[in-house]
């Protein structure tokens, strides 16, 4: 496949999460590390092409990804590939990579961060063995983005050991990045990192989520040397759509059907039960539905399987163009009535949904919108 503009976002998001992770962005001195020089040198030669003023080094093109839209117009990026739901790949406020950014630097073949997690998850699953502890291992992970040393002593007993023992390596000291001021702030409604955003009008933090209130008190972890955090790829790809993923898991046990997580990467569950028409299921939780899509496609490849269900949170469902934009990215892709789109409620109607030669028809309805 030709290197396309989609391809130059994708590299330059995963060169900013590279450097977020890292220092603090903006800050960039040279020599640049050679992904970031490749990509600025491509930027300014695209820039060159097209008579747009290139940028003066790494800081500058940084401050671009302040901005939703300048990177993406200096490449032509076309609408189909998220456009409606422009957020830029840093956050302006946190000068942090956001979701979107995360998402984009997992696209394609040469993605990085949600492939970590799936290799993780994947060799979590190999080494609890059971489904059972497999399952313990995930729910464990999917809670607690951070664990404080203080926790561990006031649970005693009910510290579970087995499971800590599974999972202990997937946690590490708290990044620099996220320490400020000798503390760590964890949101106060998810768990996640957070920043403070004094600039913001609204004062307060930012968590990784992104989208919690600001005015839940956050907590404030004034030793984060007692602090051990899980690593990115898990929080952006097991602890965000955790809330989606236990509301998914009450509406199956309600109707009786049995969900086993499979060890093909975080979200993705096998479904037995009466009267199903689809057997597997991804719950995710992102920002950008087109690169969702083309996730979503690329498991149904790799597990063979007839249909795949796409669960996410009531409220992307109800983001207007949400659901639009995913379904036109997935006509592009494959046949209809393949790949479902659904939310938690309308799950269990549409894993005993027919397949029809336009789309899905769930069980006693009219056909269906998703
Ligand atoms: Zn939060």
């Amino acid at each position: 496949m030709a290197y396309d503009a989609a391809d130059m976002y994708a590299e330059l998001a995963r060169v900013v999460c590279e450097l977020g992770f890292h220092k603090k962005l903006g800050s960039l001195a040279l020599p640049y590390p050679h992904d970031a020089q490749l990509i600025l040198d491509r930027l300014t030669l695209r820039c060159l092409r097209s008579g747009h003023e290139p940028p003066k080094g790494l800081p500058d093109l940084m401050a671009w990804c302040t901005d939703p839209d300048a990177v993406p117009s200096v490449l032509g990026l076309p609408s189909g590939h998220g456009n409606g739901f422009a957020q830029p790949l840093i956050d302006p406020q946190r000068w942090m990579p956001t979701r979107t950014c995360l998402e984009w630097a997992s696209r394609g073949p040469q993605g990085t961060v949600e492939q970590e997690a799936d290799d993780l998850v994947a060799q979590l699953a190999a080494r609890a063995g059971t489904p059972g502890l497999r399952r313990r291992c995930l729910t464990f992970v999917g809670d607690h983005p951070s664990v404080v040393q203080r926790d561990r002593m006031t649970r005693g007993a009910r510290w579970d050991t087995t499971v800590w023992h599974q999972v202990r390596h997937l946690y590490r000291p708290a990044p620099d990045h996220l320490v400020v001021d000798r503390t760590l702030l964890l949101c106060g409604t998810c768990g996640l990192p957070a920043l403070t955003t004094p600039t913001s009008p609204s004062g307060g933090y930012r968590c990784e989520r992104e989208i919690c209130p600001t005015d839940v008190e956050p907590r404030v972890v004034t030793d984060p040397a007692q602090a051990l955090v899980l690593a990115q790829s898990l929080r952006a790809f097991v602890v965000i759509p955790r809330p989606t993923e236990k509301a998914v898991l009450e509406q199956l046990e309600q109707a009786g059907i049995r969900a086993v997580p499979l060890s093909r990467g975080p979200g993705v569950h096998r479904l037995t039960g009466e009267r199903l028409t689809a057997r597997t299921m991804l719950v995710a939780d992102r920002r950008q539905p087109v690169l969702l899509a083309y996730k979503a496609e690329a498991l149904l490849g790799h597990l063979a399987e007839e249909r795949l269900l796409v669960v996410v949170p009531g409220r992307a469902w109800d983001t207007p163009g949400y659901r639009a934009e995913f379904e036109a990215a997935v006509s592009r892709i494959t046949a209809p009535g393949r790949i479902v789109l659904t939310k938690p409620e309308e799950l269990v109607r549409q894993a005993r949904a027919e397949r029809t030669r336009t789309g899905t028809r769930a069980e006693g309805s009219t056909l269906t919108d998703a």
